[in-house]
């Protein structure tokens, strides 16, 4: 988490987009999962917990400190996530083995009832520096804004289509490419060195059926096309490739010429 939390607040403060991909990079290369997996779905915006509220945030600081102070100093600074994680009081020794991973928050806040989520989130609070808790309140009230646009976050990885690396076009190693496909797992480039992630949808569609049956298919009444046509007529496509949508329009291309 605090890497995360360093990668976040040094993002906040570098205004050029260069500037950012170069840092989202870094990270990327050099955090191993499935940590770095989390922080792309935090920067794509992908991850939610749906518990977790501002209105506990606030309870749980207004327990630590006095609420007229807080109140004070919300207004002041504007923003909860900041306010809490400045005005939280440090314990005299934080303890490092406390500080949470994100992998950790994750699977913690996930499974957490409403009520539970104040009493997981108050010894990560003690256990993170400032940064790391205004890092970990963004994060699990959702209000993650730090200037990177989905998009962005995915300029600084690269996309694994029809078993490439689309960055640098290198073709990736027939395991690579099933593991990545079937795991949906955060890899990166052999060549270089971006991280790979894969987009189902992004898979090539069937080929186009042949163009001269296609023609007397529709020039002949639908009753006289021979059976036969309709077998002849299936793309030579896996089934592993088709997703559901393809799958369904196959089907009614299919049934569209019985
Ligand atoms: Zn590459």
């Amino acid at each position: 988490m605090k890497r995360f939390a360093e990668l976040l607040d040094a993002l906040l403060f570098t205004p050029s987009r260069n500037g950012k991909l170069r840092l989202m990079q870094e990270y990327f290369a050099t955090t191993p999962d499935p940590e770095r997996g989390w922080a792309l779905a935090a920067l794509t915006g992908e991850l939610s917990f749906a518990e977790a509220k501002p209105s506990q945030v606030r309870d749980l600081a207004m327990a630590r400190v006095d609420p007229e102070l807080f109140g004070w100093s919300w207004d002041f600074v504007g923003d909860l996530a900041e306010t809490v994680a400045l005005i939280w009081p440090e314990p005299e020794m934080q303890d490092q083995s406390a500080v949470p991973s994100l992998s950790e928050i994750v699977s913690t806040l996930q499974g957490a009832s409403r009520a539970d989520v104040g009493a997981h989130l108050a010894p990560w609070l003690d256990a993170l520096d400032a940064t790391g808790r205004w890092a970990l309140l963004k994060l699990v009230t959702g209000a993650l804004r730090i200037g990177v646009s989905a998009r962005l976050a995915k300029t600084a990885l690269a996309e694994a289509r029809e078993q490439r690396c689309t960055a640098c076009y290198v073709l990736l190693r027939p395991q690579k490419w099933n593991e990545i496909k079937a795991a949906g797992e955060v890899m990166t480039c052999d060549s270089c060195g971006r991280i790979l992630f894969y987009d189902p949808s992004h898979e090539p569609p069937p080929p186009e059926p042949d163009k001269k049956r296609a023609k007397k298919a529709k020039a002949t009444p639908e009753a006289e096309v021979p059976s036969e046509s309709v077998i002849v007529t299936i793309p030579p496509v896996p089934g592993a490739l088709l997703n559901g949508v393809q799958r369904a329009s196959l089907k009614e291309f299919l049934y569209s010429r019985m």
